[in-house]
């Protein structure tokens, strides 16, 4: 049977002496596994369908449940990635949340296209890396079940003025006099960055690693998940930090 689908390469890891398995996120089936045959060799047609963050239109042929790559139609190679630390570490932040969180068959268009919205943006605008990344986990966490809730203090609604406090435990935010034990207390400008990036404004970048911290906090604590490339880029964005400083 063949079947084609639009995807993006998510993993890539070689196999046996000249081939590769590709775990490719699609819009249509979640992220599915795939043998590309050959593209270790040189000069081989599909190369470019192996590489992380190709998008393209996958033709797949299937037996027995197997995937091979038959062929595949690029749409974005979103090249620019490659040329800055930042936008390259943020964008494997896209994958592995990808690899991560969607498992095949689950299917879920909203993560592909936040995917696709957020790699658009990392390669094709300036600056602005930390806040693109938020953007993209608020939506992705929210379809993934694990949502912040930003609209005004989780207990009793009032807009959270002065100081503001995070429970991930129920991914609320609350007001002083609102927050239970166990409840942290956050920088407001934090709390206000990332109510500003999920209502598609903006923020700087200072507070746009906070919330992406925040961020961190939430995943390991409420969904168990270690994210080692957000770890990581949470460090190549703080060390560009200090270094502007
Ligand atoms: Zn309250």
């Amino acid at each position: 049977m063949e079947e084609k689908l639009s995807g993006i390469v998510v993993s890539s890891v070689s196999y046996g002496e000249s081939d590769k398995i590709l775990g490719v996120l699609t819009l249509e089936k979640g992220v599915v596994s795939a043998i590309c045959k050959g593209v270790k060799k040189a000069g081989a047609k599909l190369k470019f369908a192996s590489e992380p963050f190709c998008f393209a239109e996958f033709l797949f042929s299937v037996r027995q449940n197997r995937r091979v790559v038959t062929g595949a139609s690029l749409i974005d190679s979103f090249y620019p990635l490659r040329e800055s630390v930042n936008k390259l570490y943020a964008a494997s932040c896209v994958l592995e949340f990808a690899k991560r969180f969607e498992r095949e068959n689950i299917v879920s268009p909203g993560l592909f296209l936040d995917a696709v919205d957020c790699l658009k943006n990392l390669a094709y605008k300036t600056g602005g890396e930390a806040a693109y990344l938020v953007r993209f986990y608020l939506s992705a966490l929210k379809k993934a079940g694990f949502g912040l809730e930003l609209n005004g203090c989780f207990k009793c609604g009032e807009q959270i003025t002065g100081r503001a406090f995070f429970d991930y435990r129920t991914g609320g935010f609350y007001s002083e006099g609102c927050a239970e034990s166990g409840a942290r207390e956050i920088k407001f400008s934090t709390y206000d960055a990332l109510k500003n990036i999920a209502s598609g404004g903006v923020s700087d970048d200072k507070s746009a690693e906070d919330a992406l911290k925040l961020i961190r906090y939430f995943i390991e604590n409420r969904a168990d998940e270690n994210l080692s490339a957000l770890n990581q880029t949470i460090t190549v964005f703080s060390r560009g930090s200090t270094l502007k400083a």
